[in-house]
């Protein structure tokens, strides 16, 4: 439910209310804006980054008391686990979701993990869950000994789930996962997909038991518009150009790349490289927008237009709203053992 309590302003009077909000809260307010928000989010403010950093960043701060997240649900999630018990943690629109992390549940999880140990037996299996996913699979993998990843740290983490086991399963995302173990050395066939969907998620014993990496069907929407047909019609145009994508693209966009890495390594990438040169990005086309107004010095273009509606939803209105509001609209909890076991794997992947 979202009611703007200052129905009429224009824009303007939105935003410098927003600022008002905000030199009155002082230093109990931090407003955490994601890499992906539209610049006006960003400019409006205290952090720009990745959903982790964020988190951590607002975490270690003993003076904030309101976390205000502008990302997607699963990011005001990360927040809320570790997030110290007198600060609060505000989406200003609790609808926006992620559609990769919708792909995979509690339920289907655990039907998948029950196919899998069902097959090879649990003391072989590591579960590896991205950052992109609900709360509830966090805590799933802090129970069954699995661990929590970035797409900073994802062969990192999955280097870990191996030391730990035989066998991993990777979810919610397929791309990610297989763009991961092709890092570590894996071979295709040492990958096979799981469809929560079907039985034994569609595979038959053997290919289970053989199987290296099992990886979620699941996918990024924003990521997989991306094809190997954009990435030559670039190097048409822009010869002499670097491109650079994510790691959530498929493996064959990525192999056509001349760099992969997440959010904040794009930034840095653009940052580093040199003046004059040309860059083309392939992700969420907020963040190369604001790349290409930062760097005016490089040409700093986009693969393909792909916007994220869900990190679209959050604007002006909705933040003044949450702001008008503090600490008692759209706060986002994770419950008891939930928190304790989520927790628990991403102190895993912290400890890495
Ligand atoms: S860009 Fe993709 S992974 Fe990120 S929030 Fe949007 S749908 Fe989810």
């Amino acid at each position: 439910m979202q009611v703007n309590a200052k129905a009429g302003l224009d824009n303007s009077e939105i935003i410098e209310n927003i600022r008002t909000r905000k030199r009155q809260l002082g230093k109990e307010l931090i407003i955490l804006t994601h890499h992906y928000q539209r610049n006006e989010i960003v400019d409006l403010g205290d952090f720009a980054g990745d959903s982790f950093e964020l988190s951590k960043k607002a975490a270690a701060d003993s003076d904030c008391r309101y976390i205000v997240f502008c990302g997607v649900h699963f990011m005001a999630e990360s927040a809320a686990i570790l997030a110290q018990p007198h600060q609060v943690v505000q989406l200003p629109d609790v609808s926006a979701g992620c559609w990769m992390a919708a792909m995979a549940n509690a339920t289907t999880v655990q039907a998948a993990w029950d196919g899998i140990t069902g097959t090879c037996g649990a003391d072989r299996i590591v579960p590896v869950v991205y950052m992109n996913s609900d709360a509830e699979l966090k805590a799933f993998c802090g129970r069954h000994g699995g661990i929590v990843c970035t797409s900073s740290n994802a062969p990192k983490a999955t280097r870990w789930a191996f030391e730990n086991g035989e066998k991993v399963l990777f979810f919610p995302d397929q791309h990610l996962g297989r763009n991961t173990g092709h890092d570590l050395g894996l071979a295709p066939e040492d990958m096979i997909v799981w469809s929560p969907l079907k039985p034994l998620g569609g595979n038959d014993p053997a290919a289970v038991r053989r199987a290296k990496m099992i990886l979620w069907d699941g996918h990024c929407q924003v990521h997989t518009h991306f094809t190997p047909g954009m990435i030559r019609k670039r190097r048409a145009e822009f010869p002499e150009a670097k491109i650079v994508v994510h790691p959530e693209c498929t493996h064959e966009v990525v192999s056509l790349a001349d760099a992969c890495g997440s959010t904040s390594f794009m930034v840095k990438y653009v940052r580093e490289a040199p003046a004059g040169s040309t860059i083309v990005i392939g992700t969420e086309i907020n963040l190369v927008h604001r790349l290409a107004l930062e760097f005016p010095d490089k040409n700093v273009t986009d693969l393909d237009h792909s916007l994220c509606s869900h990190m679209y939803k959050i604007n002006p209105e909705n933040l003044l709203w949450t702001l008008d509001n503090i600490g008692r609209v759209n706060v986002v909890t994770v419950a008891g053992q939930t928190k304790a076991e989520a927790r628990l794997a991403l102190d895993r992947m912290l400890a890495l």
